[in-house]
């Protein structure tokens, strides 16, 4: 079953989150659990839990169709001691917030390093913080999206997933969130070598710790590492892709959500990839 739909908003509460994904034909859904411009939240009311756990139980989604994002100012690699110690006590309010509403798995940008160390005492430093934060919280997986490299970012090479994965102690708490978009950006060839781009992902990372994918088209071209989203089929990428990966059996049971920029034909979007399953 492919489970496909948008990062909707939570506006207004995240028990909205559910309805409007509903309301565009969602078979999952990624929502911020607070908001992600802020570093302290206040906590979600006992009001705001219920209503939420009650909206996704009438519309259908279950846990496996949830892919919250955490905050953008989060980086668990900060290369100051006191920065990365507030990123990770936001992340691990993240996960708490995950787990007070019944969702299991969280999404999150690796890290960064800012051009102050290097990238493998960065890459260490973001394995120390999801091991605390798992350590600290309870059924909640960890689950690292993949990015385009833009910046000091890091997550742009299937072997830095890997690597971080490969240091997390909780095989069973850690995952990955696979992005189209940056992903071509950080030059993996969807459009013309998709089986090449999947078979590396297996070899190197392995599709059992695939938990959800971003589907996007990218306005950045190949390897121009920059995170520019696109609607589907309107950028670099193109249907073609989206196609094949609707079609992949490799790739099932996790949530598939639509990031891209026009939110008023996310529903068409969601239709043409549900018709992609059924051919
Ligand atoms: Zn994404
Ligand atoms: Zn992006």
């Amino acid at each position: 079953m492919k489970y496909i739909g948008a990062h909707v908003s939570a506006a207004g509460g995240v028990e909205n989150a559910p309805i409007r994904a509903h309301e565009i034909g969602a078979t999952a859904f990624a929502l911020f659990t607070k908001n992600q411009r802020q570093w302290v939240a206040k906590p979600l009311s006992e009001q705001s839990i219920e209503l939420f756990k009650a909206n996704c139980e009438r519309y259908g989604y279950s846990s496996k169709q949830i892919l919250p994002h955490d905050s953008y100012l989060i980086n668990l690699g900060h290369p100051d001691i006191d920065k990365r110690q507030k990123s990770l006590d936001a992340f691990i309010d993240e996960l708490q917030r995950c787990q007070q509403l019944g969702i299991t798995l969280l999404n999150f940008h690796p890290g960064s390093h800012l051009r102050e160390i290097s990238e493998q005492q960065c890459m260490d430093y973001i394995a120390e913080s999801i091991n605390f934060a798992l350590d600290q919280t309870q059924g909640v997986t960890a689950v690292i999206e993949n990015t385009a490299g833009q910046g000091s970012n890091l997550g742009y090479k299937h072997e830095q997933l890997a690597y971080l994965i490969d240091k997390v102690e909780d095989k069973t708490r850690v995952g990955v969130c696979f992005d189209t978009c940056h992903a071509y950006a950080a030059g993996y060839d969807l459009k013309n070598d998709y089986e090449g781009v999947m078979q590396d992902f297996e070899n190197v990372v392995g599709f059992e710790y695939l938990k959800g994918m971003h589907i996007n088209d990218s306005k950045a071209k190949l390897g121009q590492k920059l995170d520019r989203h696109h609607s589907l089929g309107a950028g670099e990428i193109g249907w073609e892709a989206f196609k094949n990966i609707m079609q992949d059996p490799r790739i099932d049971e996790i949530p598939m959500t639509l990031e891209t920029i026009d939110p008023d034909i996310w529903s068409e979007e969601i239709r043409t990839l549900k018709s992609f399953t059924e051919a």
